[in-house]
């Protein structure tokens, strides 16, 4: 009997889980997506500031255990009359020129993400520097090398090494409060000695456009979290709104002009062209493609009935009246689900059902918050985020290596600290 085409679009949290996961006697798994790797997003903070090797932090979409097809590729549009993906490659080693070619399915499971939004942030998109994936990651650690170099230059005067060495990262959700503490421990343990005459003059803000930072902890582990970065020497300024990014530096409605080296922008999704391309019914907010609670994507308005063959999750998903958050934990557990049903044939018998973990978030020297535990705050709550890091990772062979780096950082300092 011939096997039904599985095909899945993306290679985040939830297309990848998925394609590990169904069973490839069943199925033939094919995955479409412009990147053959897939980030483990919340350890690229900890990539970015060299506490191990990048490579750790990506998982590759082809593995040797794993038979299924990948085509390094977009796909532009979907016929779901004709149970058609139109795709186009996204590989540049042709020279420039891209294929177009279409990829039939019997059952097709859409995981695009989202991208960040700027909010039409004038010179953001040009000048801000982000951390989605691996790439963004290396790009962020190069941009801190450089600033220091350019600061310890002959002749920047003390004024100007301050404005080089100011990081500024926009939003203060668990991503860019993660940022901010991995960093501050960079410039505190490990650069202030490798650079001792730059000692004193790197710092870090937060700026916010919220009242307050980490909105899904409660109000004590927040003003928890600014106590603690306010003894770090990170400013926290909530309520800013930001005007213009600039390449040095930002214009904020309450402060002005802030000179900085380094924007980074953590704040703000917003749907992919493709699930504003796609014909499904989609949330109010952000949008995202509305689903069933058994992850079958509806119909647009009025009827809004599940399309045939057709699931969605992940950041570019939400199920009708049961909205989750764009994480990787609501991404993996509708993934594994899917993955449980389809196997088992039972797509459609029992509705996915969402398990909060706890939410956990570092906050530099040793410090962090659990939500929903104030009692851990402090290095209980940073070894609860170590161990979780650790758990996010997919292969033995990842996890050991990571600890081995750890220990050696420990015991040695950084590695991008001794180079
Ligand atoms: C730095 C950082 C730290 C984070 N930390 C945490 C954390 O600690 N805990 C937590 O729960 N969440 C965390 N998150 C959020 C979490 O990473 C996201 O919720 C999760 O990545 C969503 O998974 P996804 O598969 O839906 O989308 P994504 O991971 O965004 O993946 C989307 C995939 O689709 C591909 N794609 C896009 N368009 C197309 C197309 N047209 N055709 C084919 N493929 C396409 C993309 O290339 C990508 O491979 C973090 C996010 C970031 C950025």
């Amino acid at each position: 009997m011939s096997k039904e085409t599985i095909v899945i679009v993306g290679t985040g949290w939830a297309g990848y889980t998925l394609s590990q996961k169904l069973d490839e006697k069943k199925f033939d798994i094919t995955v479409i997506s412009p990147e053959d790797t897939s980030p483990y997003t919340p350890l690229l903070a900890s990539a970015a500031c060299g506490l191990f090797d990048f490579s750790l932090a990506e998982e590759p979409v082809r593995h040797k255990s794993k038979k299924l097809t990948y085509h390094k590729a977009r796909v532009e549009d979907v016929d779901f009359g004709r149970k058609v993906c139109k795709c186009r490659s996204a590989c540049d080693v042709l020279g420039g020129e891209s294929r177009v070619f279409e990829i039939k399915y019997d059952r097709l499971i859409l995981a695009p993400g989202c991208v960040t939004n700027t909010s039409h942030t004038p010179g953001a998109d040009e000048h801000a520097f982000f951390v989605r994936n691996v790439a963004d990651a290396k790009r962020v650690q190069h941009r801190l090398k450089q600033l220091l170099e350019l600061a310890s230059m002959p002749g920047v005067s003390e004024t100007e090494q301050r404005g080089l060495l100011h990081i500024i990262i926009v939003g203060g959700g668990p991503t860019g409060v993660e940022l901010a503490a991995e960093m501050s421990d960079l410039f505190h343990d490990d650069f202030s000695v490798l650079y001792p005459h730059l000692a004193g003059k790197m710092s870090l803000s937060i700026h916010d456009a919220a009242p307050f930072i980490l909105g899904a902890f409660e109000d004590a582990l927040r003003q928890h979290s600014l106590k603690s970065f306010s003894k770090r020497h990170v400013r926290v300024l909530t309520g800013s709104k930001i005007k213009s990014v600039e390449a040095d530096g930002i214009t904020t409605e309450t402060e002005g002009r802030i000179p900085c080296g380094m924007v980074l922008w953590t704040a703000g999704n917003q749907q992919c062209p493709l699930t504003e391309k796609l014909q499904t019914a989609k949330t109010d907010k952000l949008p995202r493609i509305l689903t069933d609670e058994y992850l079958h994507a509806l119909t647009p308005k009025p009827d809004q009935q599940p399309i045939s063959s057709v699931y969605a999750l992940g950041d570019a998903a939400d199920i009708k009246k049961h909205f989750l958050p764009t994480t990787a934990e609501v991404a993996t557990q509708k993934a594994e689900y899917l993955a449980k049903t389809l196997n088992s044939g039972t797509d459609g018998e029992k509705p996915f059902k969402y398990q909060q973990r706890a939410l956990v978030a570092y906050l530099g020297g040793h410090d962090g918050v659990v939500h929903g535990r104030p009692e851990w705050s402090g290095p209980r709550a940073w070894a609860a985020w170590r161990s979780k890091n650790l758990l996010w990772t997919r292969s033995w062979r990842r996890r050991g290596m990571i600890a081995v780096y750890w220990l050696l950082d420990w015991v040695g300092g950084k590695a991008i600290a001794r180079a």
